[in-house]
């Protein structure tokens, strides 16, 4: 397929293993918004022809010389990342996904999840628990530790107060993962309609993300906010909600940019920070994590072959919540 085009069959050799890597036979894998990024080349460092998907689980076929802790047979899920060159200062530190090399190490180099098989670095390849679903566990693997990632890193053993702002695909993890650490959780959406399902997935409090007056009431209450969304808000009246030290995580690709008043950053010390995905450490213990207590995606299961339908779907912001395509 060529930018911005639909997906179309396309047939390779399966490339060589290097030396760490695992051949695993893809059995699901999710439709992330990133993917939809990725067709597009928004990030502008797709190479075409590009095959899509980046969380995958499957079987491991084959090892490489060099690939430890895994066996033929074993299922296991890979995320966005699917290598590092281990040497960079970001590698040594464990902050494998801040590699200088992040470029090349989508786990679509050379080819994605919308495959029958991918090669992966086998440090990348995660053993999925047991007892959880493989359509659970793809979701996870990029939106789950997208919004774990933030959330525990910042999680005090104190009473907190979090903000998930936006309930789609991973707003909706953010609420369970964030009832479970033990957040006192504030859903915001713009989406009226979004609130019993807010509240079923363990939100405390509801609130529209146009009701400035109900925000500004608990001015300087919340920790934290989780941005997941895509669309526009106020960002002014989201910072006035912000205790001193708290702070706003942006892992949503807003398509308008962030504006701020500084005034309020200033005086209550607040801080706006991104998030990229996790390091593998995160995702281990994420994946335990949302197994032990349960965190499930709402997802739309599609044969692989309806991959365009599927993403006319995400495109249209009709998936409820996520899609994960099944070979
Ligand atoms: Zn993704
Ligand atoms: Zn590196």
């Amino acid at each position: 397929m060529a930018r911005g085009q639909i997906l179309e069959p396309f047939e390779y050799e399966p490339p060589e293993l290097k030396e760490h890597d695992v051949r695993v036979e893809v059995t699901h894998c999710g439709l992330c918004y990133s993917d939809v990024h990725a067709i597009d080349d928004y990030f502008g460092i797709t190479k075409f022809p590009f095959v899509p998907g980046h969380e995958i689980v499957g079987r491991v076929t084959e090892l490489g010389p060099a690939a430890t802790g895994l066996k033929v047979g074993d299922r296991v899920g890979t995320g966005w990342q699917g290598r590092s060159r281990g040497k960079c200062e970001w590698c040594q530190r464990g902050e494998e996904q801040l590699c200088e090399e992040v470029a090349h190490n989508g786990v679509w180099e050379p080819y994605g999840g919308f495959a029958s098989s991918i090669s992966v670095d086998s440090r990348f390849a995660y053993p999925i628990p047991s007892a959880m679903p493989s359509e659970v566990a793809a979701v996870l693997l990029c939106a789950g530790i997208t919004v774990y990632n933030p959330l525990r890193r910042y999680k005090e053993d104190r009473p907190m107060k979090v903000g998930i702002v936006g309930i789609g695909g991973l707003g909706h993890l953010a609420i369970q993962f964030a009832h479970a650490l033990g957040y006192e959780v504030t859903a915001i959406s713009s989406s009226p309609h979004k609130k019993e399902e807010a509240l079923g997935f363990g939100a405390d409090h509801f609130v529209l993300a146009g009701d400035k007056d109900t925000l500004r009431k608990q001015e300087l209450t919340f920790d934290l906010h989780l941005y997941t969304s895509h669309s526009e808000v106020d960002w002014t009246t989201l910072s006035l909600s912000v205790r001193n030290n708290g702070r706003i995580v942006v892992v949503g690709f807003s398509t308008v940019p962030v504006k701020f008043e500084p005034l309020e950053l200033i005086v209550h010390q607040q801080s706006i920070s991104g998030s990229f995905i996790g390091n593998r450490a995160m995702m281990g213990e994420m994946l335990s994590f949302a197994q032990e207590h349960s965190i499930r995606s709402r997802i739309e299961l599609m044969p692989m072959a309806r991959v365009n339908e599927a993403i006319e779907r995400v495109k249209e912001n009709k998936a409820r919540y996520r899609i994960v395509l099944v070979n």
